[in-house]
């Protein structure tokens, strides 16, 4: 299907995320997965092109296109060749640059945001903990104050690029109320500040999860972002923009996995035939095609809603879930038309369905954007 929200620049764009992932992803995709992570080697080869500090102002080395269809195209093509390294580069792109833009001072622009656009500063946020995933609210990590600073105790798990982060934003309890929430800059050599067991994952081998641990790390006062107790609404008012690059990622995984598949069944043979043409499988890749599209389209539309400063968290919400149900319904059903091999590691279909797993799950989890999506329908 054409899809008309991309010019000719985004297009021009997308050749050159292709390329990158043509030089640099595929080659490497092996050795990431033994090693566990993409190695540093990625970030600042993204930087070089300006792929990191796509939305960053140009004083700070930075692309200064700030329309998310670029965040897009990169993206769905980051998806296609590994789903892992999309999760880690968009988690600073698409995730953690906005508090970067948006909450700094001049001084924290200056210190962090240059190395961030140059792939030097890799980054993670913290705001789940091993006893509060969807219940945000329920975080035990605690800031308090300290002198002209604050001390910082606690833990969080499951942060992607958590052992390489040179920077991490972190949530904190800093007050009594059951939102009194705020936002910290946290230096990756602070005293105090611990890395965990990198995390065996079923799937996303290439990305680096972790787990953090915080003990007396004193945080300088100028480590606070934005205002003291403000955190809450500053992750819920940045978390439609993250599930939007889910939903964008979903999709775009999910494409993948069909266009391998469809290559797939019409090389295999059973009885005489290629698989693909029997009237059941016929069906469902027509049912996958079909569905893709019609996901791909609701995506765009929210991708011009956000461009246009217009989506609202109950539509990113929408986008989040449907996508990542879709996704792995594709991806179990292009497990199923591979047969033996689609069980077989060696084969793309079967770690992009280990990969996809984790949608419905991570960004809120499916049931989580449901209940938004209800509570907004007056229930
Ligand atoms: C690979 C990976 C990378 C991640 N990266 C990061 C990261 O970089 N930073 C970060 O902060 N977090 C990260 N996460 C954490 C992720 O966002 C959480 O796992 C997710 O929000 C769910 O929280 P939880 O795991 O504590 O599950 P829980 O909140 O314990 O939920 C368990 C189950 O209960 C259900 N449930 C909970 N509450 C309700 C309810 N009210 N109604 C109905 N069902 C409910 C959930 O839907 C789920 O099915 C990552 C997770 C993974 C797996």
């Amino acid at each position: 299907m054409r899809r008309p929200i991309f010019t000719s620049e985004h297009e021009l764009f997308r050749e050159s995320v292709a390329e990158f992932c043509r030089r640099h992803v595929y080659p490497n995709l092996d050795r990431w997965r033994e090693e566990g992570w993409t190695g540093r080697e990625i970030w600042e080869e993204a930087g070089r092109q300006d792929f990191i500090g796509l939305a960053m102002p140009a004083e700070y080395g930075g692309a200064e296109l700030a329309d998310f269809r670029f965040n897009q195209v990169l993206g769905e093509e980051l998806a296609t060749a590994s789903l892992a390294v999309n999760s880690a580069l968009l988690l600073g792109i698409d995730v953690v640059a906005p508090y970067l833009l948006e909450l700094t001072t001049p001084e924290q622009k200056e210190r962090y945001v240059p190395d961030f656009c140059a792939g030097r500063l890799i980054c993670s946020i913290g705001m789940t903990e091993p006893q509060a995933g969807s219940d945000l609210a329920g975080l035990r990590t605690r800031a308090v104050r300290d002198g002209d600073g604050w001390m910082l105790n606690g833990a969080k798990t499951f942060i992607t690029n958590g052992t390489a982060a040179d920077l991490v934003v972190v949530a904190a309890r800093t007050g009594k109320g059951r939102k009194d929430v705020s936002v910290f800059l946290l230096d990756g050599g602070a005293e105090g500040f611990a890395r965990g067991r990198k995390l065996e994952k079923v799937g996303q081998h290439e990305a680096d999860t972790a787990e953090l641990f915080f003990e007396d790390v004193r945080l300088p006062a100028w480590s606070l972002l934005g205002e003291e107790n403000r955190g809450f609404d500053y992750m819920t008012e940045r978390l439609p923009q993250e599930r939007l690059s889910i939903a964008v990622a979903n999709v775009a995984h999910a494409a993948a996995a069909l266009e391998q598949t469809l290559e797939y069944v019409r090389e295999r043979k059973a009885f005489g035939r290629a698989i693909g043409t029997f009237q059941h499988n016929r069906f469902l890749l027509a049912e996958m095609q079909t569905e893709v599209d019609a996901g791909r389209a609701f995506v765009d539309q929210c991708v011009m809603a956000h461009v246009e400063d217009e989506l609202t968290a109950v539509d990113a919400a929408k986008a989040k879930w449907w996508t990542a149900d879709l996704q792995n319904r594709v991806l179990d059903n292009c497990v199923q038309l591979h047969g033996g091999y689609g069980f077989m590691d060696e084969y793309r279909v079967a770690r992009f369905w280990a990969d996809g797993r984790v949608s419905k799950i991570w960004g809120g989890t499916n049931e989580i954007m449901k209940d938004l999506i209800g509570r907004s329908m007056g229930l």
